[in-house]
């Protein structure tokens, strides 16, 4: 189908995280195509090295989706932790009855616990901005990018609540080695690209694997809304049927749409599993907007019309919304 419209002499394409754009794209619109602008931030579909070697730039919708996706990152916590799905299948099911300290079960509270940020870019750095109201402990890990004053700023806003008396305990904020994030988070919280072996030095494919899962307390939670490959599934299900782990929410997977047959579909864990459709920038605003300062619409469209308009000079390497600047550094 994309072959066929490539094919077919268009100017630019528009593309989302299903479509695989790789040489063979590339090849057919040799001549003619000019852009492919990605609705979304994440690229791991297209390949870099093709479209450089084809000298046709493709564009993202950074930031406009950053504070979207990170605050579902943190109601996923919120989800997963205090048991909302059982909770509410609870009173469908018209099995709510007595009233028990702790039957017929009880969740986690996210206040005050320990969060581990793997991955501090743009979610990654969203989504401690809404941890910090829940006087959160944060554990942040990232090998390629520090935000250090980002990291100070946030330790004097703890100082400032707790100086104020709006807090009894004083929170704090660190960058630490991954497998240290994973042995002290409550939660952690996943926000990097998809990078398979490769593609960098620290890549992420299944970088929550069976050896990395058993690192976390069995007390903890896992959320990801990054990428699916970046969990093996196969092991995180294992992990919640043997209870290394108290639960995971996910947004993402190995495969999309999620097989009827997937592991993480296993009823014997659901109470623990939460299972969202790639759902994080699926907001109104973050969606569509068609203002490129608000909207993945906007911001798609505008890196299209940059390109064929040839806004910035004509130069790609100028262009805002252009990822693979490198090709057309001159
Ligand atoms: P970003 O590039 O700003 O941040 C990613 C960070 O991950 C970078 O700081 C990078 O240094 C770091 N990183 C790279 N390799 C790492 C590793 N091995 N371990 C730890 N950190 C590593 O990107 P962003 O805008 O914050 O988006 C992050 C990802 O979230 C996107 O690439 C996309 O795949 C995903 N995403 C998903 C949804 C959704 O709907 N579920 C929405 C938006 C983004």
């Amino acid at each position: 189908m994309i072959l066929e419209k490539v094919k077919s002499g268009i100017d630019g394409l528009i593309t989302t995280l299903r479509d695989s754009i790789d040489a063979e794209v590339f090849k057919a619109g040799k001549g003619k195509l000019r852009v492919v602008a990605q609705f979304a931030v994440g690229f791991d579909n297209i390949n870099r090295a093709d479209a450089n070697h084809y000298k046709v730039p493709f564009t993202h919708t950074a930031d406009v989706l950053t504070e979207a996706t990170a605050e579902f990152a943190f109601f996923l916590m919120g989800a997963v932790a205090r048991k909302m799905w059982s909770a509410e299948h609870l009173t469908r099911e018209n099995q709510w009855g007595y009233w028990h300290p702790y039957l017929p079960f009880l969740g986690d509270e996210v206040t005050g616990k320990n969060v581990a940020v793997i991955g501090t870019g743009r979610i990654g750095l969203a989504l401690i901005k809404k941890c910090v109201g829940f006087d959160m402990n944060v554990l942040c890990y990232d090998p390629a990018y520090q935000n250090h004053a980002f990291v100070k700023s946030i330790q004097e806003v703890h100082e400032l609540r707790h100086a104020r008396g709006l807090v009894k305990e004083k929170a704090w904020i660190e960058y630490v080695a991954f497998e240290e994030a994973l042995r002290h988070a409550d939660f952690v919280s996943v926000h990097v690209p998809l990078l398979r072996e490769g593609e960098s030095t620290t890549p992420t494919y299944h970088l929550f694997n069976e050896r990395t899962l058993r690192l976390m307390k069995s007390t903890a939670y896992l959320v990801n809304t990054s990428r699916g490959p970046v969990v093996d599934e196969a092991a995180l299900a294992l992990a919640l049927r043997e209870n290394w782990i108290a639960g995971a929410a996910l947004d993402v997977y190995e495969k999309e749409p999620l097989p009827a047959d997937s592991p993480l579909r296993d009823p014997a864990i659901a109470d623990r599993c939460r299972l969202l459709p790639h759902f994080a920038s699926a907001a109104r605003i973050t969606r569509l907007s068609t203002d490129p300062e608000k909207g993945m619409a906007g911001r798609c469209v505008q890196g299209l019309i940059d390109v064929l308009e040839g806004n910035y000079g004509g130069d790609p390497a100028k262009m805002p919304y252009v990822v693979n600047k490198e090709a057309f550094t001159k």
